[in-house]
């Protein structure tokens, strides 16, 4: 490395070729630096075409792009001192920064060339450092990826003033720390995102919190899965502003002064560590449960959970890089000298090692290398500042500076990003989601019937009132007729009376008399005057009658008018109890739906774990897991482990869902509720301990009916399985043929096309083989012909559940030939398995091989089958598996059924096979 410029030369073009990101410049935008294309296999490391992620996809996988850590070399200009003293001497270094090249001289005649990524001369403004040094590692960190900036070299030739200037005299005099914030701070959203920090001091290899002085005792976690470290006894503090965090850097700054001054040290033998942790949600899909219609089917397919990023930026003051002296300046023993030197060597040695491609890296010897184990060699973006000063005086420290950075650029880092799904927050949303509907529910409900109530009351003054109006009413009328009856009669009365005493009157006066005469004329004149006005009286009367009865028309009218009114009330009541049954119906129907969105969120919690559960292992993502998945994530003990707060959620919605309603669920009219309900109960059937509940709620009968009711595949598929966990229990397989399930099974068989269907209802069909007493009944509905059925999909997984139940059946067959309950040629022989038994008695598939080499021993144990097994070839695989079987048991078990069957022996003897 260290060798004449024409050898470093070569190395520079070596390296050029072998980048991969863009180098350090000016104008570096990380956009593209992240997603520069990765290289193909190296080593340990995982590669993959695939891209890091777009900015909406899930995590896809964990292949990460190579990043090799870059390295500036920065040059301290003279001080006052050094002015002085050096006047009359040239700079150790030359620096050529259009060629990144640095010469360190030798003597006055020769020198070694270096090249770095970014040679910044002594005129190297703060900007224009930050902006090579650090801002591509900062955007790497707002992109969701690990970054780290750190400075090293020997005191007093500008670490702290690199990283560390608040620059608060002097704009542009701010350091790294401070232009990280702000292009952090501008770039995130309060709203959505997260800044936190801890600011730490590492001395004598022990952790200080720089926020909290008191707290000197921190240790480092690492998670064994993830390899991820933290510092969890740290404080983290909230940053919102850049006041905030200026003024936090201020007090870790003091801190470490003091701290310093207790400790007798300077603060050059320490390394302060600034960490910096940003949560970024994914933009883009974010998912909204309801639409405005609340739509409940656009709901559920968009119940995915929202992604977050998690970058980490760490910037590192390291101690001073030059080596204290062993007997122990600054008053310390030799062993305080070299705990002291400890982090600073480990991590010389750790780049060393990383550097060469050695297989051992001592991560684990010092805290600092723990701590930055992320850093090199590890999934972060790393950029590192060497300073040098021009003194020739330190000629010796600034060649093992530019060594140490020579080294630290070979090392290649895998960059990952950090994203992850957030089930945490999309389990709340649907919390509050789900108790806005309820209260919305609960809402309209009063407010319907305080309605009906209040229309209810209305309708019944309405009628009082027109019954008092009627009462009324009629009360007058009666008054009137009785009126107008009693003025009749009196009128009647007076006309008697009149013409009563006219008569007699024309008796006593007689015309004899004229004087008589003329006053009778004077009376009938008064008479008639009398009559006159008696007939105006009728006539009034009369109209007075006309008025009384127009006024009974009138009422009369006026209580039908009533009477039409009450109707219409009474259809108004009429139709709002309907308007109440569609409400009920509604409710019914939202309750359906809620229990609906539990189920899903059962079924997302139970992805949930799988995913994780995959990440922890490294493999791929599947959203949508597997049934098998699904089956032996329930199965896995690890769930036990994984945490009991999830377990306790999940059980918790099992238990308000219910079995009855995710049961009820298997019918429901949504397809793709019914392949979550099925999904789930298959999930459950998984486990031993729900499956006597299953079947005691009817979910075997149910399971059966979706093989005959359903057209789809995937719920044949699951239900197919479920059935089969179900079908290892003896009582559950007496039901399943009880209930016809041979029948389904075979129907569900011919149809089926996915291999993983077929090896479902395989295997169910082979659990109910291995029951002796339903032997004859199987092979009857025709068990054991829509299992040699399913050998035409040649899928391994189905030929190994065909090969199973085909054991079973033998095996059971033998029993009961054994016992004398059966006799005959055997049943399988007579459903012609015996061909296919002989063609992959030998498969290269052991768990197939092995079935039916068992298969065979058993039928060979038979008489009565010799024949048909010597004409179907079996003998020769008789005679192969006694010879060559792996297992001895079988081997044995061959070998005496072949000496026993007198058939078998007259046959060997006349092929002259001995053994
Ligand atoms: P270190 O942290 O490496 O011990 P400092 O950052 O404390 O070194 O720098 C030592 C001195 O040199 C300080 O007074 C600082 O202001 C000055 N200094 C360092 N780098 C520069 C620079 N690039 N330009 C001007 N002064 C500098
Ligand atoms: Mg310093």
């Amino acid at each position: 490395m260290a060798t004449s410029g024409g050898y470093n030369y070569r190395n520079g073009t070596q390296r050029g070729s072998l980048k991969v990101d863009k180098p350090l410049s000016v104008n570096s935008n990380t956009k593209s630096v992240v997603k520069s294309k990765p290289l193909s296999a190296s080593g340990v490391r995982r590669n993959s075409t695939g891209s890091l992620g777009g900015a909406t996809g899930p995590p896809k996988d964990d292949a990460g792009v190579l990043g090799r850590v870059r390295v500036a070399v920065r040059l301290r200009p003279r001080n006052a001192e050094e002015k002085v003293a050096d006047a009359d001497f040239a700079d150790c270094v030359e620096l050529q920064p259009e060629l990144k090249r640095l010469k360190l001289r030798k003597n006055n005649w020769d020198s070694d060339t270096f090249e770095f990524d970014e040679v910044l001369t002594e005129f190297a403004s703060q900007k224009r450092v930050y902006e090579v040094v650090a801002k591509p590692v900062v955007e790497s960190v707002l992109d969701g990826y690990n970054g780290t900036v750190m400075a090293y070299g020997q005191t007093g030739t500008g670490k702290t003033y690199t990283l560390g200037r608040l620059g608060e005299e002097d704009t542009a005099a701010r350091g790294i720390m401070v232009r990280a914030m702000e292009d952090i701070l501008a770039d995130i959203s309060l709203e959505t995102d997260s800044i936190s920090v801890s600011y730490l001091q590492l001395y004598m290899e022990t952790i200080q919190d720089l926020l909290d002085p008191a707290n000197d005792n921190i240790s480092i976690l690492e998670d064994p899965k993830t390899g991820d470290v933290s510092v969890p006894g740290a404080s983290l503090v909230e940053i919102r502003d850049q006041q905030s965090f200026i003024e936090l850097l201020r007090v870790g700054e003091a801190h470490r002064f003091a701290a310093n001054t207790k400790l007798n040290t300077e603060s050059s033998r320490s390394h302060a560590i600034l960490m910096v942790h940003v949560k970024r949600s994914v933009k883009g899909r974010d998912p909204t449960l309801l639409n405005e219609n609340g739509n409940s089917s656009h709901m559920i397919k968009t119940l995915k959970p929202p992604l977050v990023r998690k970058g980490k930026l760490v910037v590192v003051d390291l101690a001073g890089s030059e080596r204290i002296d062993k007997s122990g300046s600054e008053g310390h023993t030799l062993e305080e000298a070299k705990s002291i030197n400890l982090s600073l060597s480990a991590l010389g040695k750790c780049i060393n090692a990383l550097a060469e491609n050695s297989p051992h890296v001592p991560v684990r010897d010092s805290k600092l290398t723990r701590l930055l184990r992320d850093s090199f060699g590890g999934t972060a973006r790393t950029s590192l500042v060497i300073t040098i000063g021009p003194s020739p005086r330190h000629r010796g420290e600034t060649a093992s500076t530019i060594m140490f950075g020579q080294r630290a650029m070979k090392v290649e880092n895998m960059l990952k990003l950090k994203e992850e799904f957030d089930y945490k927050s999309l389990s709340r949303r649907l919390d509050i989601q789900l108790d806005k509907l309820i209260a919305e529910h609960e809402r309209q409900q009063k407010a319907f019937e305080d309605e009906i109530q209040r229309i209810s009351i209305q309708a019944q003054n309405q009628i009082s009132e027109s019954e008092r109006n009627y009462a009324d009413a009629l009360e007058e009328r009666l008054k009137y007729q009785k009126e107008y009856k009693e003025s009749i009669k009196k009128l009647e009365e007076q006309l008697l009376m009149n013409q009563r005493s006219y008569g007699s009157e024309k008796g006593t006066y007689g015309p004899k008399d004229d004087s008589s005469n003329l006053m009778s004329n004077k009376e009938n004149l008064s008479a008639a005057k009398e009559v006159d006005e008696l007939k105006e009286l009728l006539q009034k009367e009369t109209l007075l009658r006309k008025a009384a009865e127009e006024e009974v028309t009138n009422l009369k009218s006026q209580v039908s008018e009533w009477k039409r009114a009450e109707a219409a009330g009474n259809t108004e009541i009429l139709k709002l109890r309907k308007m109440l049954e569609d409400e009920e119906r509604q409710k019914e129907k939202l309750e359906g739906e809620i229990a609906m969105l539990q189920t899903q969120l059962l079924q997302l919690s139970f992805e949930a774990d799988e995913t994780s559960r995959r990440l922890e292992r490294g493999g791929p993502v599947k959203v949508l897991g597997g049934l098998d998945s699904l089956m032996t994530q329930v199965r896995s003990p690890q769930l036990k482990e994984s945490g009991t707060e999830e377990k306790a959620s999940i059980a918790k919605l099992f238990e308000q869902v219910g079995l009855q309603k995710i049961l009820s669920l298997l019918e429901a009219e949504d397809a793709d509720v019914r392949v979550h309900a099925v999904k789930v109960v298959a999930n459950l059937a998984a486990e031993e301990t729900n499956q006597e509940k299953i079947v005691q709620a009817g979910g075997l009968t149910s399971l059966l009916m979706l093989l005959q009711s359903s057209e789809d595949e995937t719920i044949h598929r699951v239900a197919a399985g479920a059935i089969a966990n179900l079908a290892m229990n003896e009582t559950n397989q007496e039901l399943i043929m009880a209930q016809g399930g041979i029948n389904l099974l075979a129907m569900t068989a011919a149809h089926a096309e996915d291999p993983q269907t077929l090896r479902m209802v395989a295997g169910a069909i082979a659990n109910l083989c291995g029951n002796d007493k339903l032997q004859t009944k199987l092979r009857g509905e025709g068990g054991v012909k829509a299992l040699l059925g399913m050998v035409r999909c040649g899928h391994p997984d189905v030929l190994a559940q065909v090969a199973r139940g085909i054991a079973n059946f033998a095996k059971c067959e033998s029993r009961a030939s054994t016992q004398g309950i059966k006799s005959g040629r055997s049943l399988l022989i007579d459903d012609g398995a015996l061909p296919w038994i002989v063609q992959n008695a030998n498969n290269e598939a052991s768990p197939i091989r092995r079935h039916i080499e068992l298969a065979l021993c058993h039928l060979a144990q038979h008489e009565v089958n010799a024949k048909d097994m010597i004409s179907g070839g079996a003998l020769w695989e008789l005679v192969r598996i006694m010879r060559d079987c792996s297992r001895e048991d079988i081997r044995t078990l061959a070998h005496k059924t072949l000496t026993s069957s007198p058939t078998f022996q007259a046959e060997l003897r006349r092929l002259r096979i001995d053994f």
